[in-house]
């Protein structure tokens, strides 16, 4: 079931060879047709198609990929336990949840919501022009989840329960972008790199959130019972922070960037330096139960681990100095503890933070 794995290198589609570029050129351009509908225009391909608007057409496209995708990490990884059952929850995830739960309610007349998102992946769930627009149950939903659902089980599970099991994102990554796992930067400069842009892009939509509801809160209603502005300098401040989010984080980052690098930067190009909700679970993940253990004396170096980790972790450092180790951006995929010929390393849920006759101290390392 592991056939294939060493083959990684000598296909040019997954060596950042000439049809690796124009896989993520031809990505490119999809995601700029689909963000900025120029020419020919998706809207036009999706009313031609019987939709109602390039958006589903999107969705269509994405969920396919998914499954398309899921079934081809089946075939490769399914002879694990953990692989099969977390895969089949991110096609279902996305299948019922990302997909068919929000089109129903838009046939029902109202407006769709995505159960498996949240602040502040889906920024707006915070904006007051979108709360009023959601029965009362769904606000709470959303404040509930982000705010007390996301620290609570991130420490329970570590990142794993949303970024390997629930999220469209990570979904998208772990199936349709498995071939590319092996091309996430290991360098010290991509983690630098991680460091500075995956807590600037949080720090940016707390930011822009924040501007957004003061901005709502400073405001007063005429006499026709219109919304006015209090302070047109504020609030054409948070419309410009807002539509600077918008069109870099949600359109560039998450989408062109984030899926088109997936050919010549790996398959967590948004997982892994700019998700803000990321960042948040792997500060949580950082004091929660979840860890990779290591097998002491058992690692002979060959390297799988590292190379197929999609998040840029060098887990065979820990593996040769027989350190268990947590890290605030691995997502829990379980892969390196696939591919190790030696079953050195574990993933686990455990409050104590010792192991061994002697017990020793599991050092957490920087993030
Ligand atoms: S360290 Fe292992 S479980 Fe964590 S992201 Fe890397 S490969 Fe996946
Ligand atoms: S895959 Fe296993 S044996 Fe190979 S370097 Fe990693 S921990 Fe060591």
């Amino acid at each position: 079931m592991q056939a294939g794995l060493l083959k990684t290198f000598t296909n040019p589609v997954q060596s950042r060879r000439a049809t690796a570029w124009l896989l993520s050129a031809a990505l490119f351009v999809v995601y700029f047709m689909f963000y900025f509908n120029i020419p020919p225009g998706m809207e036009g391909l999706a009313a031609a198609l019987g939709l109602d608007s390039r958006w589903t057409l999107y969705g269509i496209l994405y969920t396919i990929a998914i499954i398309v995708g899921g079934g081809f990490f089946l075939k490769r990884h399914g002879n694990s336990r953990y692989h099969r059952v977390r895969t089949i929850s991110l096609m279902f995830f996305q299948i019922v949840f990302a997909f068919s739960i929000p089109m129903v309610m838009e046939l029902f007349g109202s407006k769709g919501f995505t159960f498996s998102i949240f602040w502040p992946l889906k920024i707006d769930y915070f904006y007051p022009s979108n709360i009023f627009e959601y029965p009362v149950l769904l606000i709470v939903y959303a404040f509930v989840t982000a705010l007390i659902g996301v620290p609570i089980m991130t420490i329970l599970f570590g990142k794993r329960w949303y970024c390997s099991w629930m999220c469209g994102c990570g979904g998208l990554a772990e199936t349709a972008g498995e071939p590319f796992r092996h091309l996430t930067s290991k360098s010290s400069g991509a983690w630098r790199f991680e460091q500075a842009a995956i807590h600037s892009v949080l720090v940016l939509a707390i930011v822009t959130t924040a501007l957004v509801l003061i901005n709502w809160g400073l405001h007063h209603t005429n006499g026709q019972g219109e919304w006015v502005a209090s302070y047109a300098g504020f609030d054409a401040v948070a419309s410009k922070v807002q539509g600077v989010y918008q069109f870099i984080v949600v359109a560039m980052l998450s989408g062109v960037l984030g899926v088109g690098l997936y050919p010549l930067m790996g398959n967590r190009v948004w997982c892994r330096y700019f998700c803000p909700l990321a960042a948040i679970l792997g500060l949580f993940q950082k004091f929660g139960r979840f860890r990779i253990t290591v097998k002491d004396d058992m690692c002979i170096s060959c390297g799988n681990c590292s190379t197929y980790c999609e998040m840029g972790i060098d887990v065979r450092a820990y593996a040769q100095t027989n350190v268990s180790f947590k890290r605030a951006a691995c997502v829990g995929c379980g892969i390196c503890a696939h591919v190790c010929p030696r079953g050195v390393l574990k993933l686990e849920n455990k409050w104590d933070f010792r192991q061994g006759p002697d017990q020793k101290v599991i050092k957490i390392f920087d993030m």
